[in-house]
């Protein structure tokens, strides 16, 4: 019997979808390339909105996560600034009556939690398989495997979250390349970080550190050519580089471990639904990670999606009715998080001198005008809904 949803990937975004589903009669399949109990590739820093971390408590992940030791880090506050610049500004959680206005999770606790709660559910995941093409006509998905001789699996809906949205045909993606890459490391400073996060705009791109566990993760935007001076620095000259960069926001750096890269882009899915397919995650957007939105507006698509799926009638999931219906919840959200993202990096992330002013203006606004603050806090904690 054909499944109802096939799953694409069930990294951080498909196991959410996966687990929303686990307690209704809709019958789901996970598909992911990687082998069962294998770690995801890659750790890394994740910026968890508060929003997120609901979505991820009403799946009974969160507590399981939380009582890992250094898995999860509150943000107590974020102190933004810009180089060479008037205008800085404090985000406190206390002035908004929240625990944190967010959280940095660690990638691989966060999969390895998601994964042992879709082992305790009635989903069905297969690991070690991997999708080569997602297509599909008005009447069904098709999802064919890689693999000599492997059948394609047909259901109603195919929800990709693969992390790319490599393998789907008819759902078209835009790419802007930013030119630049992220340069991130494990930073230990002399002080306790007490939940405190940096986020520092400079003529070559913002930087930003974030606390995790005993130290700081941080993401340092450069071009690739000063990224690959940074990478050959011995750790002294390194630690002095970046407290250069730094200024006066924050010193006493005295350890730096694990510095590697990767390029900034921006790539999108203008309309994330296909026939009978619908990508979501990185798949539908994956962006640049100064706004710290991208993983959010994930967690948010499979909240969405599972929501519909479980609204819809059986028989309707996946036409054309049910996907528009989809794409049009999510739309403000998802152009909302791109557009604020993008904005972001090009008014805040350029040595353009004349916008020096309207970025002093923008963080003097910040730190002066409560209603603006809000405004800003709010992005930041929930996304743009
Ligand atoms: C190098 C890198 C660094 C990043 N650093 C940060 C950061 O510092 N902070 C931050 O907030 N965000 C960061 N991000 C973004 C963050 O990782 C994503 O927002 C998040 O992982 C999206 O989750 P996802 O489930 O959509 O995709 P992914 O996490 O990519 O998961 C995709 C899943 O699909 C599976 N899969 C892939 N292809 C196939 C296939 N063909 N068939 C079957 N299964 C498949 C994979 O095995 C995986 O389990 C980074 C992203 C990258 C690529």
């Amino acid at each position: 019997m054909p499944p109802d949803v096939v799953i694409v990937g069930a990294g951080p975004v498909g196991a959410t979808l996966a687990l929303g589903l686990a307690d209704s009669e809709v019958s789901v399949t996970v598909l992911d390339a990687r082998g069962a109990g294998e770690p995801a590739r890659g750790e890394r820093s994740l910026a968890l909105s508060h929003g997120a971390r609901l979505i991820l408590e009403r799946r009974g992940v969160w507590g399981v996560l939380a009582e890992q030791a250094g898995a999860v880090t509150p943000i107590t506050a974020i102190d933004i600034s810009q180089a060479g610049g008037f205008g800085m500004t404090r985000l406190a959680a206390a002035d908004h009556d929240l625990p944190a206005l967010g959280y940095v999770v660690s990638y691989r606790a966060l999969q390895g939690a998601l994964d042992a709660a879709l082992a305790r559910s009635r989903i069905k995941v297969r690991h070690g398989v991997t999708v080569a093409r997602v297509g599909g006509t008005p009447a069904y998905a098709s999802v064919e495997v890689a693999g000599a001789g492997a059948d394609a699996i047909t259901a109603r809906l195919a929800a990709v979250a693969d992390g790319t949205g490599a393998a789907v045909a008819g759902v078209a993606r835009r790419r802007h390349d930013y030119g630049q890459v992220a340069l991130i490391a494990r930073i230990w400073r002399e002080e306790p970080h007490a939940g405190l996060a940096y986020e520092r705009f400079t003529p070559d791109g913002p930087v930003a550190l974030l606390p995790e566990g005993d130290h700081y993760g941080l993401v340092w935007t450069a071009t690739p050519g000063r990224a690959e001076e940074l990478l050959a620095l011995d750790d002294a000259a390194f630690l002095a580089a970046l407290a250069r960069h730094f200024g006066n926001r924050t010193q006493g750096f005295t350890r730096v471990a694990d510095r590697r890269t990767f390029p900034l882009v921006l790539e999108f899915a203008p309309t994330a639904v296909g026939t009978r397919c619908v990508v979501l995650g990185n798949a539908a957007q994956a962006l640049h990670p100064v706004a710290g939105q991208g993983f959010n507006l994930g967690l948010r698509d499979a909240a969405e999606l599972a929501q519909i799926v479980l609204d819809t009638p059986r028989d309707s999931i996946g036409d054309a009715a049910m996907l528009a219906r989809y794409a049009g919840r999510r739309r403000s959200d998802r152009w909302g998080g791109i557009a604020f993202t993008h904005g972001l990096v090009n008014v805040f992330g350029n040595d353009l001198p004349f916008l020096s002013w309207p970025r002093g203006l923008a963080l003097t606004a910040l730190d002066a005008l409560p209603w603006a603050r809000r405004a800003f806090t709010q992005a930041v904690i929930f996304g743009l809904r």
